[in-house]
Protein backbone atom coordinates (compact mmCIF):
# COMPACT_ATOMS: atom_id res chain seq x y z
CA UNK A 1 0.00 0.00 0.00
CA UNK A 2 1.29 3.33 -0.96
CA UNK A 3 1.28 5.52 1.83
CA UNK A 4 2.55 8.91 3.13
CA UNK A 5 6.19 8.61 4.67
CA UNK A 6 9.65 8.96 2.67
CA UNK A 7 10.05 5.63 0.91
CA UNK A 8 13.68 5.88 2.62
CA UNK A 9 13.06 2.68 4.82
CA UNK A 10 11.91 -0.93 4.08
CA UNK A 11 9.54 -2.56 7.20
CA UNK A 12 8.82 -6.40 6.66
CA UNK A 13 5.02 -6.47 7.52
CA UNK A 14 4.73 -7.20 10.83
CA UNK A 15 2.84 -5.07 13.34
CA UNK A 16 5.00 -4.61 16.75
CA UNK A 17 2.17 -3.86 19.44
CA UNK A 18 4.83 -3.97 22.95
CA UNK A 19 7.93 -5.59 24.05
CA UNK A 20 8.91 -6.95 27.43
CA UNK A 21 12.67 -7.37 28.10
CA UNK A 22 14.39 -9.19 24.81
CA UNK A 23 11.42 -10.08 23.45
CA UNK A 24 9.05 -8.74 21.36
CA UNK A 25 4.89 -9.51 20.23
CA UNK A 26 3.16 -8.28 17.60
CA UNK A 27 -0.41 -7.86 17.38
CA UNK A 28 -1.85 -11.39 16.82
CA UNK A 29 0.72 -12.14 20.13
CA UNK A 30 3.22 -13.67 17.62
CA UNK A 31 6.50 -13.45 19.41
CA UNK A 32 9.84 -12.40 18.77
CA UNK A 33 13.02 -12.59 20.76
CA UNK A 34 14.94 -9.43 19.46
CA UNK A 35 18.67 -9.89 18.99
CA UNK A 36 18.86 -6.34 17.31
CA UNK A 37 17.36 -3.77 20.12
CA UNK A 38 16.20 -1.11 17.77
CA UNK A 39 20.08 -1.32 16.67
CA UNK A 40 21.83 -1.12 19.90
CA UNK A 41 19.42 1.21 21.27
CA UNK A 42 17.21 -0.53 23.75
CA UNK A 43 19.93 -1.65 26.47
CA UNK A 44 18.02 -2.71 29.13
CA UNK A 45 15.19 -4.25 26.74
CA UNK A 46 11.83 -3.14 26.10
CA UNK A 47 9.78 -1.37 28.82
CA UNK A 48 12.35 -1.30 31.16
CA UNK A 49 10.44 -0.79 34.69
CA UNK A 50 13.30 1.85 35.75
CA UNK A 51 13.03 3.26 32.85
CA UNK A 52 9.09 3.24 32.73
CA UNK A 53 8.96 4.86 35.78
CA UNK A 54 11.79 7.99 35.29
CA UNK A 55 10.05 8.75 32.21
CA UNK A 56 6.50 8.86 33.97
CA UNK A 57 7.58 10.24 36.79
CA UNK A 58 9.41 13.04 34.97
CA UNK A 59 5.74 13.45 32.17
CA UNK A 60 4.22 14.47 36.11
CA UNK A 61 6.57 16.83 36.43
CA UNK A 62 7.81 19.02 33.56
CA UNK A 63 8.62 17.99 30.21
CA UNK A 64 10.68 20.90 28.30
CA UNK A 65 12.28 24.58 29.04
CA UNK A 66 15.07 24.84 26.45
CA UNK A 67 18.08 25.65 27.10
CA UNK A 68 17.35 29.22 28.00
CA UNK A 69 16.67 28.25 31.47
CA UNK A 70 19.00 25.74 34.22
CA UNK A 71 19.04 22.22 33.72
CA UNK A 72 19.84 20.60 36.65
CA UNK A 73 19.11 17.12 35.28
CA UNK A 74 21.70 17.84 32.46
CA UNK A 75 24.10 18.98 35.28
CA UNK A 76 23.83 15.32 36.70
CA UNK A 77 23.78 13.24 34.00
CA UNK A 78 26.73 15.06 32.63
CA UNK A 79 28.93 14.84 35.97
CA UNK A 80 28.13 10.97 35.68
CA UNK A 81 29.59 10.51 32.23
CA UNK A 82 32.84 12.96 33.47
CA UNK A 83 33.34 10.61 36.26
CA UNK A 84 33.33 7.41 34.12
CA UNK A 85 35.67 9.09 31.27
CA UNK A 86 38.13 11.41 30.08
CA UNK A 87 35.44 14.10 29.64
CA UNK A 88 35.07 17.50 31.65
CA UNK A 89 32.39 18.84 29.38
CA UNK A 90 29.38 17.32 27.73
CA UNK A 91 26.76 19.11 25.38
CA UNK A 92 23.51 17.07 24.88
CA UNK A 93 21.79 16.20 21.50
CA UNK A 94 18.45 13.92 20.66
CA UNK A 95 20.80 11.77 18.00
CA UNK A 96 23.67 10.10 16.90
CA UNK A 97 24.28 12.58 13.68
CA UNK A 98 24.16 15.88 16.01
CA UNK A 99 26.61 14.53 18.36
CA UNK A 100 28.94 14.18 15.19
CA UNK A 101 28.32 17.65 13.79
CA UNK A 102 28.64 18.84 17.66
CA UNK A 103 32.22 16.94 17.85
CA UNK A 104 33.25 18.78 14.29
CA UNK A 105 32.54 21.83 15.28
CA UNK A 106 34.48 21.19 18.47
CA UNK A 107 37.56 20.08 16.91
CA UNK A 108 37.72 23.14 14.49
CA UNK A 109 36.43 25.72 16.92
CA UNK A 110 39.54 24.25 19.22
CA UNK A 111 41.52 25.07 16.43
CA UNK A 112 40.34 28.14 15.53
CA UNK A 113 40.66 29.49 19.05
CA UNK A 114 44.44 28.11 19.49
CA UNK A 115 45.32 30.31 16.47
CA UNK A 116 45.16 27.98 14.05
CA UNK A 117 42.35 27.99 11.89
CA UNK A 118 43.16 26.14 8.94
CA UNK A 119 43.10 23.23 10.98
CA UNK A 120 40.20 22.34 9.47
CA UNK A 121 41.11 18.85 7.92
CA UNK A 122 38.86 15.57 9.77
CA UNK A 123 40.27 12.43 8.14
CA UNK A 124 37.67 9.65 8.42
CA UNK A 125 38.05 5.88 7.68
CA UNK A 126 36.60 3.70 5.05
CA UNK A 127 33.77 1.57 6.50
CA UNK A 128 33.20 4.32 8.74
CA UNK A 129 29.22 5.61 9.44
CA UNK A 130 28.32 8.68 11.57
CA UNK A 131 24.91 9.46 10.81
CA UNK A 132 23.19 11.14 8.24
CA UNK A 133 23.35 14.74 8.60
CA UNK A 134 26.00 16.73 5.82
CA UNK A 135 28.90 16.62 8.24
CA UNK A 136 27.79 13.25 9.41
CA UNK A 137 28.26 12.19 5.55
CA UNK A 138 31.05 13.77 4.41
CA UNK A 139 33.16 12.44 7.88
CA UNK A 140 32.58 8.81 7.12
CA UNK A 141 32.62 10.10 2.95
CA UNK A 142 30.64 6.32 2.02
CA UNK A 143 29.87 7.24 -1.77
CA UNK A 144 26.73 5.82 -1.29
CA UNK A 145 25.13 8.51 0.86
CA UNK A 146 26.47 11.32 -0.98
CA UNK A 147 25.46 10.75 -4.01
CA UNK A 148 23.29 13.33 -5.53
CA UNK A 149 23.30 15.97 -2.73
CA UNK A 150 25.76 18.08 -4.50
CA UNK A 151 29.46 18.98 -3.89
CA UNK A 152 31.06 17.00 -1.05
CA UNK A 153 31.83 19.54 1.85
CA UNK A 154 35.51 20.69 1.85
CA UNK A 155 37.89 19.72 4.63
CA UNK A 156 37.11 15.98 4.64
CA UNK A 157 39.24 12.88 3.48
CA UNK A 158 38.76 9.53 3.65
CA UNK A 159 41.52 6.77 4.19
CA UNK A 160 41.55 3.24 4.30
CA UNK A 161 41.18 1.13 7.76
CA UNK A 162 43.94 0.40 9.96
CA UNK A 163 46.11 1.69 7.62
CA UNK A 164 49.18 3.84 8.91
CA UNK A 165 50.84 4.73 5.56
CA UNK A 166 47.62 6.35 4.30
CA UNK A 167 46.96 7.84 8.33
CA UNK A 168 50.75 9.07 7.85
CA UNK A 169 50.50 11.10 4.77
CA UNK A 170 46.74 12.46 6.01
CA UNK A 171 48.09 13.99 9.31
CA UNK A 172 49.31 17.32 8.54
CA UNK A 173 49.45 20.89 9.85
CA UNK A 174 45.75 21.61 8.31
CA UNK A 175 44.47 18.71 9.87
CA UNK A 176 41.82 19.53 12.79
CA UNK A 177 41.07 15.97 13.86
CA UNK A 178 40.91 12.19 12.90
CA UNK A 179 37.29 10.49 13.30
CA UNK A 180 36.86 6.53 14.16
CA UNK A 181 34.18 4.59 15.69
CA UNK A 182 36.78 1.80 17.97
CA UNK A 183 34.08 -1.11 16.38
CA UNK A 184 32.49 -0.18 13.21
CA UNK A 185 29.12 -1.03 13.07
CA UNK A 186 27.43 -0.44 10.30
CA UNK A 187 30.59 -1.34 8.39
CA UNK A 188 30.38 -4.88 8.81
CA UNK A 189 30.82 -4.57 13.31
CA UNK A 190 34.91 -4.01 12.97
CA UNK A 191 37.21 -3.58 15.64
CA UNK A 192 40.16 -1.36 15.69
CA UNK A 193 42.96 -3.41 16.98
CA UNK A 194 43.58 -2.55 20.54
CA UNK A 195 47.83 -1.62 19.24
CA UNK A 196 46.22 0.09 16.32
CA UNK A 197 43.63 2.44 18.83
CA UNK A 198 46.65 3.01 21.26
CA UNK A 199 48.55 4.26 17.85
CA UNK A 200 46.38 6.52 16.36
CA UNK A 201 46.12 8.66 20.13
CA UNK A 202 49.70 8.73 20.14
CA UNK A 203 49.92 10.08 16.30
CA UNK A 204 47.19 12.57 16.61
CA UNK A 205 48.64 14.10 19.99
CA UNK A 206 52.55 14.34 18.28
CA UNK A 207 50.85 16.02 15.04
CA UNK A 208 48.75 18.26 16.68
CA UNK A 209 46.00 17.05 15.63
CA UNK A 210 42.36 15.66 18.13
CA UNK A 211 41.37 12.50 18.01
CA UNK A 212 37.19 11.87 18.02
CA UNK A 213 35.76 8.41 18.66
CA UNK A 214 32.50 7.93 17.41
CA UNK A 215 30.75 5.46 20.25
CA UNK A 216 27.49 5.71 19.23
CA UNK A 217 26.85 1.88 18.61
CA UNK A 218 29.58 0.89 20.53
CA UNK A 219 29.45 2.84 23.82
CA UNK A 220 27.22 2.71 26.53
CA UNK A 221 28.22 -1.20 27.90
CA UNK A 222 27.51 -2.63 24.85
CA UNK A 223 31.31 -3.91 24.46
CA UNK A 224 31.25 -4.59 28.11
CA UNK A 225 32.89 -1.59 29.27
CA UNK A 226 31.20 1.62 29.45
CA UNK A 227 33.11 2.75 26.24
CA UNK A 228 34.71 0.63 23.91
CA UNK A 229 37.93 1.86 23.47
CA UNK A 230 38.12 2.01 27.65
CA UNK A 231 39.26 -1.88 26.57
CA UNK A 232 42.95 0.18 25.76
CA UNK A 233 45.01 1.95 28.01
CA UNK A 234 46.10 5.05 27.03
CA UNK A 235 43.92 5.42 24.08
CA UNK A 236 41.15 8.12 25.34
CA UNK A 237 40.57 10.33 22.56
CA UNK A 238 39.49 14.14 23.03
CA UNK A 239 35.98 14.54 21.87
CA UNK A 240 33.41 11.45 21.77
CA UNK A 241 29.99 11.02 20.29
CA UNK A 242 27.35 9.17 22.16
CA UNK A 243 23.78 8.42 21.38
CA UNK A 244 21.89 4.66 20.83
CA UNK A 245 22.17 3.35 23.68
CA UNK A 246 22.69 6.04 26.33
CA UNK A 247 19.36 6.69 25.51
CA UNK A 248 17.67 3.11 26.11
CA UNK A 249 14.87 4.31 23.11
CA UNK A 250 14.73 7.87 24.25
CA UNK A 251 15.78 9.86 21.63
CA UNK A 252 19.61 11.11 23.59
CA UNK A 253 22.68 11.54 22.21
CA UNK A 254 25.97 13.58 23.45
CA UNK A 255 28.95 15.31 22.88
CA UNK A 256 31.80 14.69 25.25
CA UNK A 257 35.00 16.45 25.19
CA UNK A 258 38.09 17.22 27.31
CA UNK A 259 37.98 21.06 29.26
CA UNK A 260 40.68 22.46 26.88
CA UNK A 261 39.00 21.53 23.61
CA UNK A 262 35.77 22.20 24.95
CA UNK A 263 36.75 25.87 26.04
CA UNK A 264 36.58 27.54 22.57
CA UNK A 265 32.85 26.44 22.55
CA UNK A 266 31.82 29.40 24.02
CA UNK A 267 28.22 31.20 24.32
CA UNK A 268 26.78 31.28 21.35
CA UNK A 269 28.60 28.75 19.41
CA UNK A 270 26.54 26.00 19.60
CA UNK A 271 22.98 25.31 20.37
CA UNK A 272 19.68 22.83 20.37
CA UNK A 273 16.38 23.46 21.48
CA UNK A 274 15.58 20.01 22.37
CA UNK A 275 19.28 18.81 23.43
CA UNK A 276 19.21 17.93 27.17
CA UNK A 277 15.26 17.54 27.48
CA UNK A 278 14.28 17.23 30.58
CA UNK A 279 12.59 13.61 29.58
CA UNK A 280 15.37 13.01 27.77
CA UNK A 281 17.28 13.71 31.52
CA UNK A 282 15.15 11.78 33.22
CA UNK A 283 15.79 8.44 31.10
CA UNK A 284 19.40 9.28 30.99
CA UNK A 285 19.94 9.43 33.78
CA UNK A 286 18.07 6.13 34.96
CA UNK A 287 19.84 4.06 32.15
CA UNK A 288 23.24 5.17 32.92
CA UNK A 289 22.70 4.07 37.05
CA UNK A 290 21.66 0.63 35.70
CA UNK A 291 24.49 0.08 33.17
CA UNK A 292 27.66 1.73 35.05
CA UNK A 293 27.03 -0.95 38.12
CA UNK A 294 30.28 -3.11 37.85
CA UNK A 295 27.97 -5.97 37.71
CA UNK A 296 26.17 -4.84 35.17
CA UNK A 297 28.87 -4.94 32.93
CA UNK A 298 30.56 -7.95 34.02
CA UNK A 299 27.04 -9.89 33.51
CA UNK A 300 27.36 -8.29 29.25
CA UNK A 301 31.20 -9.88 29.15
CA UNK A 302 29.55 -13.22 30.48
CA UNK A 303 26.85 -13.57 28.25
CA UNK A 304 28.83 -12.22 25.36
CA UNK A 305 31.39 -15.08 26.35
CA UNK A 306 28.39 -17.48 25.78
CA UNK A 307 27.12 -16.21 22.64
CA UNK A 308 30.88 -15.33 20.95
CA UNK A 309 31.75 -19.32 21.69
CA UNK A 310 28.50 -20.40 20.24
CA UNK A 311 29.31 -18.08 17.00
CA UNK A 312 32.21 -19.59 16.56
CA UNK A 313 30.43 -23.43 16.93
CA UNK A 314 28.29 -22.11 14.37
CA UNK A 315 31.07 -21.22 12.04
CA UNK A 316 32.92 -24.45 12.52
CA UNK A 317 29.65 -26.59 11.73
CA UNK A 318 29.22 -24.21 8.91
CA UNK A 319 32.43 -23.56 7.04
CA UNK A 320 31.01 -23.04 3.60
CA UNK A 321 28.45 -20.43 5.01
CA UNK A 322 30.22 -18.35 7.89
CA UNK A 323 33.56 -16.89 7.12
CA UNK A 324 33.94 -15.37 10.86
CA UNK A 325 32.75 -14.35 13.45
CA UNK A 326 33.64 -10.56 14.62
CA UNK A 327 32.75 -7.58 17.13
CA UNK A 328 33.19 -6.95 20.75
CA UNK A 329 30.95 -7.53 24.08
CA UNK A 330 27.07 -7.41 22.67
CA UNK A 331 28.25 -5.76 19.37
CA UNK A 332 28.79 -8.88 17.30
CA UNK A 333 29.01 -9.74 13.21
CA UNK A 334 29.14 -12.79 11.48
CA UNK A 335 30.48 -12.19 7.77
CA UNK A 336 28.73 -14.92 5.42
CA UNK A 337 29.54 -16.72 2.24
CA UNK A 338 25.77 -16.85 1.52
CA UNK A 339 23.78 -13.83 1.39
CA UNK A 340 23.24 -12.02 4.87
CA UNK A 341 19.85 -10.87 3.82
CA UNK A 342 18.61 -14.62 3.36
CA UNK A 343 19.78 -15.41 7.10
CA UNK A 344 18.23 -12.35 8.75
CA UNK A 345 15.06 -13.15 6.89
CA UNK A 346 14.88 -16.63 7.81
CA UNK A 347 15.61 -15.70 11.07
CA UNK A 348 12.86 -13.24 11.62
CA UNK A 349 10.46 -15.75 9.85
CA UNK A 350 11.54 -18.28 12.87
CA UNK A 351 11.05 -15.33 15.66
CA UNK A 352 14.45 -13.91 16.05
CA UNK A 353 15.56 -10.43 15.16
CA UNK A 354 18.93 -9.59 14.06
CA UNK A 355 20.57 -7.25 11.62
CA UNK A 356 22.92 -6.84 8.67
CA UNK A 357 25.58 -4.55 8.45
CA UNK A 358 28.26 -4.39 5.11
CA UNK A 359 30.81 -6.81 4.04
CA UNK A 360 28.13 -9.16 4.24
CA UNK A 361 27.73 -9.28 8.01
CA UNK A 362 25.23 -10.75 9.77
CA UNK A 363 25.00 -8.32 12.68
CA UNK A 364 23.83 -8.89 16.08
CA UNK A 365 22.97 -6.41 18.80
CA UNK A 366 20.85 -7.52 21.32
CA UNK A 367 19.60 -6.05 24.68
CA UNK A 368 22.56 -6.17 26.95
CA UNK A 369 19.67 -7.89 29.81
CA UNK A 370 19.66 -11.00 28.03
CA UNK A 371 19.96 -14.19 29.70
CA UNK A 372 21.77 -17.72 28.98
CA UNK A 373 18.54 -18.55 27.92
CA UNK A 374 18.02 -16.32 25.47
CA UNK A 375 21.84 -17.01 23.92
CA UNK A 376 20.64 -20.51 23.42
CA UNK A 377 17.34 -20.05 21.63
CA UNK A 378 18.69 -17.32 19.43
CA UNK A 379 22.17 -19.48 18.63
CA UNK A 380 19.90 -22.35 17.91
CA UNK A 381 17.31 -20.18 15.40
CA UNK A 382 20.09 -18.30 14.16
CA UNK A 383 21.88 -21.81 13.11
CA UNK A 384 18.89 -22.90 11.57
CA UNK A 385 18.11 -19.67 9.46
CA UNK A 386 22.03 -20.13 8.28
CA UNK A 387 21.33 -23.82 7.30
CA UNK A 388 18.12 -23.08 5.64
CA UNK A 389 19.61 -20.22 3.32
CA UNK A 390 22.93 -22.14 2.56
CA UNK A 391 20.13 -25.02 1.21
CA UNK A 392 18.45 -21.97 -0.82
CA UNK A 393 21.88 -20.82 -1.92
CA UNK A 394 24.67 -22.64 -1.51
CA UNK A 395 28.17 -20.69 -1.36
C1 LIG B 1 23.59 5.17 14.36
C2 LIG B 1 24.92 5.78 14.30
C3 LIG B 1 25.09 7.16 14.12
C4 LIG B 1 23.92 8.09 13.85
O1 LIG B 1 23.04 8.13 14.91
P1 LIG B 1 21.56 8.72 14.65
O2 LIG B 1 20.96 8.73 16.02
O3 LIG B 1 20.89 7.80 13.70
O4 LIG B 1 21.72 10.07 14.10
C5 LIG B 1 26.37 7.68 14.16
N1 LIG B 1 27.43 6.89 14.35
C6 LIG B 1 27.31 5.56 14.54
C7 LIG B 1 28.53 4.75 14.79
C8 LIG B 1 26.05 4.95 14.49
O5 LIG B 1 25.95 3.64 14.65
Amino acid sequence: MPGHLYDTYAPPAIDFERGEGAVLFDKDGKRYLDFIAGIAVNALGHAHPKLVDALKSQADKLWHLSNMFKNPGGEELAAAYCDATFADRVFFTNSGTEAIECAIKTARRHHFDNGAPERIKIIGFEGAFHGRSYGAINAAGNPNYLEGFGPSLPGFVRIPFDDFDALDKALDETTAAVILEPVQGEGGVRSWPDASLKRVRDMTRERGALLIYDEVQCGAGRTGRLFAHQWVDGAEPDIMAVAKGVGGGFPLGACLATEEVAGAMVMGTHGSTYGGNALAMAVGSALWSEISKPEFLEHVRDVSNHLVQGLHGIKDAHPDAVVDVRGKGLLLGMKMNIPNKGVRDAARDRGLLIGMAGDNVVRLAPPLIIEQSHVTEALATLEEAIAETSAKAPA
